[in-house]
């Protein structure tokens, strides 16, 4: 009994993170894939300007 309920409690914390882990990256090649370089380009501009930093 005891055992049982240990195990399914340790199956389930093994598989959340893997699962978490494979949307995450699943996720972050889409959107690295689908959004355009320029786009990218210009959230990273942004925030160089957000901050201060000098770029141009
Ligand atoms: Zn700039």
């Amino acid at each position: 009994m005891t055992t049982t309920t240990m195990t399914t409690a340790k199956t389930d914390s093994g598989v959340m993170p893997i699962l978490f882990a494979l949307v995450l990256g699943v996720g972050l090649i889409t959107a690295t894939g689908m959004l355009q370089a320029s786009v990218l380009h210009d959230a990273a501009h942004d925030v160089r300007h957000a901050t201060g930093f000098p770029c141009h």
